[in-house]
């Protein structure tokens, strides 16, 4: 068959497409990290020692959009990338990288959703972990009873769960609040955000009053809550609240649960690079109109989120575990 040169420009344009597409869409470390595993971190960078010469030292540098190696000098984008390390023709590595962008996460595009995500600084941790510990204290001494009793009963946690996640209460009336270590801090069942060794955020939840859930001043909600948990290679489920994660850790089928304890809209995608290896990403949001927003959200991020219900009547995975233990164990098991 002989190719006429109006096909040809078409075919170049069409690639020409896909290059640019592939480029916007793929962040180079998460393709160069397919290859090469783990890496050190240097902020936005990661060092590898290089495959392409007798490297000694970390001398390939991997950023966003590119990748270049100091000690040999070769340099490129995602798409050289593929070619060199996988010595495949252009047609090939677009294949290739067709392939790798169903299952990797879109990049981070607007600088202001790039910014550096970090948590409070440590004189406020010192206090939130002050009133934390409080908390545990009262949780676990004789005022804290009638607390363990609703977080035991009314929300099926076992005893294991509640200290394992260094739950805690502050006592008080339902509207009350108290000044714990210079803090202020309102009555009820404290949840403490402890993500990569850094306390986050505190929040409680209060008996009565809206909202129901806060956050002590000064926390830093954009964490993803449980993901220090997961088995990076296994199975995770994305739920709305802690307590919702909890509820599904604790049957220890396989699946490992974190939890958005915010608004979707709020989420910041540097969390998916910690999904990056996992097996499989579920994700479990509430029927409602948001709910709905946030998987549509949550896919946007990464299209290997599969979106999944539980059983009716449940409202969700605390409400399924609390009303119905065993239904709600074999409804996890039916998910590996
Ligand atoms: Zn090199």
């Amino acid at each position: 068959m002989v190719m006429h040169a109006a096909d040809l420009q078409v075919r170049q344009k069409a690639q020409k497409e896909m290059i640019d597409r592939l480029k916007v869409d793929l962040d180079c470390r998460d393709v160069v990290a397919r290859d090469l595993g783990a890496a050190r971190q240097r902020g936005a960078y990661r060092q590898y020692k290089c495959p392409f010469h007798d490297d000694s030292s970390p001398s390939l540098t991997v950023w966003a959009v590119g990748w270049k190696c100091y000690g040999c000098g070769r340099s490129g984008d995602v798409i050289a990338w593929v070619q060199a390390y996988h010595n495949l023709y252009l047609s090939k590595a677009l294949e290739y990288l067709n392939g790798a962008a169903v299952e990797l996460p879109k990049r981070e595009q607007s600088p202001a959703t790039a910014k550096e995500l970090a948590p409070p600084p440590k004189e406020w941790q010192a206090a939130a972990n002050d009133v934390a510990n409080y908390a545990f204290d009262q949780l676990w001494g004789p005022g804290g009873k009638g607390a363990r009793r609703y977080l035991t009963e009314q929300r099926g946690l076992d005893e294991t769960t509640i200290s394992g996640a260094m739950l805690g209460y502050v006592p008080g009336a339902p509207d009350e609040w108290r000044t714990v270590a210079g803090m202020h801090v309102p009555a009820g069942i404290v949840i403490p955000w402890l993500v990569e060794g850094e306390l986050w955020q505190v929040k409680v939840r209060r008996a009565a009053g809206k909202p129901k859930y806060l956050g002590v001043t000064g926390g830093v909600a954009a964490g993803l809550y449980g993901v220090d948990e997961i088995d990076p290679r296994g199975i995770v489920m994305i739920v709305e609240g802690e307590i919702d994660a909890l509820s599904v850790n604790q049957e220890r089928v396989g699946i490992r649960a974190v939890a958005l304890g915010m608004a979707v809209k709020q989420f910041d995608s540097h969390w998916m690079q910690k999904l990056l290896f996992a097996e499989r990403i579920y994700a479990r949001l509430d029927r409602n109109a948001a709910g709905v927003a946030g998987v549509a959200r949550l896919l946007e991020i990464s299209r290997r989120v599969m979106p999944v219900q539980v059983d009716e009547p449940y409202d969700d995975c605390n409400d399924f575990a609390v009303r119905d233990r065993q239904g709600f164990r074999a409804w996890l098991k039916g998910l590996l």
